[in-house]
């Protein structure tokens, strides 16, 4: 991810809302951020833009090869199917409920591209560690494994980059933990790039690097927990 100068502006009954005023960072492949910053910062704005659900009002943005200020919309399309993996905080709105864990990555490879070769299901939900629950259907898993398998089908087609907006923030600390080092795993294992919004200091704490965001611009920057202020 490379970004200078991004803006986004909403328009919201007739008055715009600059979400976003200027954001410069750069997450090198293979790196685990985390994006922090108190709500209504432009978190989930920037991991939108990140993501092509939206569309920078200004600035530059480029993911891997895709410069998302001048792609089309097929040209996203496919961006958004090939490229990139989205997990969201709750447990499982990107999954099938009546399917299993294996089904539901595999119906989330099939919807995404059959363009190139895709890992198998059973290899995914290894990596997040559900393998034992690969089968069980969905309503009998808890809320940890549940988002388990969000995380499953976010990267079911190994994209070479995870967005994943507060993806533990309405977990016990167990299951966060859990869905953390799973992230984490995938991180280290498979080298996807992991942008990860989150508020809360224990996850922000474990992080290799944060970047804090503040009334969309970047306030600080950190290694390892040590927060350093931007000027
Ligand atoms: P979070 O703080 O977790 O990012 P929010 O509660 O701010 O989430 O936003 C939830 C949803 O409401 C998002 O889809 C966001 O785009 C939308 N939203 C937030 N603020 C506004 C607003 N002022 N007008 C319209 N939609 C908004
Ligand atoms: P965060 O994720 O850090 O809570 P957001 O990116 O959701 O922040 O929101 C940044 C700002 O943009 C907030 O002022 C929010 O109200 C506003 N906003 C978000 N989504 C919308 C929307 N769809 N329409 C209008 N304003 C929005």
């Amino acid at each position: 991810i490379s970004t200078s100068g991004l803006v986004h502006i909403y328009r919201s009954q007739g008055h715009d809302v600059a979400a976003l005023s200027g954001i410069g960072i750069t997450v090198r492949p293979g790196e685990f951020v985390g994006l922090l910053g108190p709500s209504g910062a432009g978190k989930s704005t920037l991991l939108q833009l990140c993501g092509g659900l939206l569309t920078p009002s200004a600035g530059r943005l480029q993911i891997g090869e895709h410069n998302l200020t001048t792609m089309t919309e097929p040209e996203l399309d496919r961006m958004r199917a090939r490229d990139v993996g989205i997990v969201l905080q709750g447990a499982g709105r990107n999954l099938i409920p009546y399917l299993s864990p294996v089904d539901n990555v595999r119906y989330a490879q099939r919807a995404a591209s059959r363009d190139r070769s895709l890992p198998a299901p059973e290899d995914v939900l290894d990596l997040v560690g559900l393998t034992d629950h690969a089968r069980t259907p969905l309503p009998s898993l808890t809320p940890g494994q549940i988002q388990l398998c969000a995380v499953a089908v976010g990267i079911a087609t190994f994209p070479g980059l995870l967005l994943a907006d507060e993806p533990t923030s309405q977990l016990d600390h167990r299951a966060r933990d859990e869905v953390l080092a799973a992230i984490s795993t995938i991180n280290t294992s498979t080298g996807m790039t992991v942008l990860l919004v989150t508020h809360d200091p224990d996850v922000a704490a474990v992080l290799p690097r944060t970047v804090t965001i503040r009334d969309g611009r970047i306030a600080s920057e950190g290694r390892s927990g040590e927060e350093f202020a931007v000027v």
